[in-house]
């Protein structure tokens, strides 16, 4: 008898996690799988940052520490908000958590009330339909397009709020489009939201320097809605250490006093070690941060060009993160030997068999008919995968 919570029952897996499984299942059994799945930077963790983690172990930070986390790494953030975004936030409006992901559904948590509406712009992150059915809010997704940048204007937002709407999340750049919001889109949301104080919005960073076209723009720069940001960013993409874990919110205080209280009972601080490392990512040197996104650039440039040629491949130049996000939907109906392709999972499924090439189907993104690829991998790689998709994809008829 399944004696599991509806909570649970009613929860997807992780599309992302699961593939990047499944493609290390196969690369067990002995097949020359390339994961293009997960996104994640393939860099090693900056020497430095490892050193700091190093001597954390030999100075005896084994203690718990507190619940938001040391008050040197809510300092250190704080001055990477004031020096990179010239924005200020003290350290008591500051929350570290494991990793993004971690605070991105204790804010969620903190916020939305079973029933509470949240807008959710698509393509969108695996994970947020997920954190938001958790609280018991309902998703509404606002969809976009390749002819759309896959951006949503103020416009749009607006015409999708009810009396119900509570959060926004917004994600720039973007994960899995590589969108990014300029200053006067991000202004013109701001000027809208001027309108509905009430109403409240999550601005995801995590990509936040993993940016081609300029400077990172921030939501919270506009003064009249400073209140009604929230935050998210961490240290997994811009310095390489997703498996140290450690992300941020910063937050008006009583968001930030909510999700302490919420982490206080749920998990306490976060890991000690993996705090005075990312307090030394902040305070070091902020080179390796633009050598990586030089690479990743360099890699874009690489996989989309290939990618392009690919006939039937319909896909724009990303402005950030590290996927590309062609769309599919040429191949519908198309078939070799039993196998038919019907949507984007079947091809994602199809390239993994077929060129032994990990993917992530549109449809976990909310955006069926495109695929997902992560462009975060050597350029070796990536040549070998771009020859791999198109040759499965030639055998389609
Ligand atoms: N937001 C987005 C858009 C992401 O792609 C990810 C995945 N890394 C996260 C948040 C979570 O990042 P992490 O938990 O590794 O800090
Ligand atoms: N954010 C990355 C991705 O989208 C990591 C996997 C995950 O946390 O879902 O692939």
């Amino acid at each position: 008898m399944n004696r599991l919570s509806d909570r649970i029952n009613a929860l997807a897996p992780s599309a992302t996690l699961a593939m990047s499984q499944k493609s290390s299942e196969l690369r067990a059994q002995g097949v020359d799988v390339i994961n293009l799945s997960v996104g994640e930077p393939d860099f090693f963790t900056p020497d430095h940052i490892k050193a700091a983690a190093k001597k954390a172990v030999d100075d005896n930070f084994s203690f718990y520490s507190p619940v938001p986390g040391y008050l040197s790494l809510l300092q250190a953030v704080s001055d990477k908000l004031r020096r990179e975004n010239g924005l200020n936030y003290t350290t008591d409006q500051i929350v570290i958590g494991n990793g993004a992901k971690h605070e991105l559904c204790n804010a969620i948590m903190a916020l939305v009330n079973p029933g509470d509406e949240v807008i959710i712009p698509t393509p969108a992150w695996v994970s947020y339909v997920q954190m938001v059915n958790l609280a018991g809010g309902k998703s509404v997704l606002l969809p976009s397009s390749m002819e759309k940048n896959f951006k949503v204007t103020a416009a749009d937002l607006e015409a999708v709020m009810t009396d119900k709407t509570r959060l926004i999340i917004v994600c720039s750049p973007s994960n899995p489009s590589g969108a990014i919001y300029n200053h006067e889109e991000l202004k013109a949301i701001a000027e809208m939201l001027t309108r509905h104080p009430d109403v409240m919005v999550i601005a995801d960073e995590i990509y936040e320097h993993i940016n081609y076209v300029g400077r990172h723009e921030s939501l919270a720069q506009f003064e009249a809605i400073k209140d009604q940001v929230v935050i998210v960013n961490g240290v997994s993409k811009s310095y390489a250490m997703t498996g140290y874990r450690i992300g941020y919110i910063a937050a008006p205080l009583w968001v930030a006093k909510a999700v302490t209280k919420m982490q206080g009972q749920y998990t306490s601080g976060v890991s000690s070690i993996a705090q005075k490392a990312a307090e030394a990512a902040y305070n070091g040197p902020q080179d390796c941060v633009e050598e990586m996104r030089i690479a990743f650039q360099r890699r874009r440039d690489l996989i989309v060009g290939l990618l392009q040629q690919i006939p039937g491949l319909e896909l724009n130049m990303p402005d950030g993160a590290f996927y590309a996000f062609p769309r599919v939907e040429h191949y519908y109906g198309k078939r070799y030997g039993d196998t038919v392709i019907n949507d984007d999972n079947d091809l994602a499924l199809y390239l993994l068999n077929e060129a032994h090439v990990a993917t992530v189907a549109g449809s976990a993104f909310c955006c069926p008919g495109y695929i997902r690829l992560s462009y975060a991998t050597s350029d070796e790689n990536l040549c070998e995968a771009a020859k791999r998709i198109a040759e499965a994809l030639a055998k389609l008829s």
